[in-house]
């Protein structure tokens, strides 16, 4: 196998990884939908930036993601088995 048949393996595993990775940190559709109803009714929403004020954090981008939680405690990070047995 030439090197450039190895690199283009290796590279490819490494996208597959890293695809797994981002996919697995991703909230359930129903979690995102929940947390933006919550989020697009709260006080502390920053609408023309749509930035939260209490965490600084872009609402479009927090909400999306499975470990992220509301610093007001209005919403919680979405655990699953996985995430449980760690
Ligand atoms: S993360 Fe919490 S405090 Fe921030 S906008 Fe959403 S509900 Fe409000």
């Amino acid at each position: 196998m030439s090197f450039i048949e190895k690199l283009k393996q290796r590279t490819a595993a490494v996208g597959t990884s890293v695809k797994k990775n981002v996919v697995r940190r991703i909230a359930s559709t129903e979690v995102i939908s929940t947390r933006l109803e919550i989020c697009n009714s709260c006080e502390h929403l920053f609408k023309p930036t749509n930035q939260c004020t209490q965490c600084g954090c872009f609402i479009e981008a927090k909400v999306r993601l499975k470990g992220s939680s509301c610093p007001i405690d209005k919403w919680s990070r979405e655990v699953d088995e996985e995430t449980k047995s760690n």
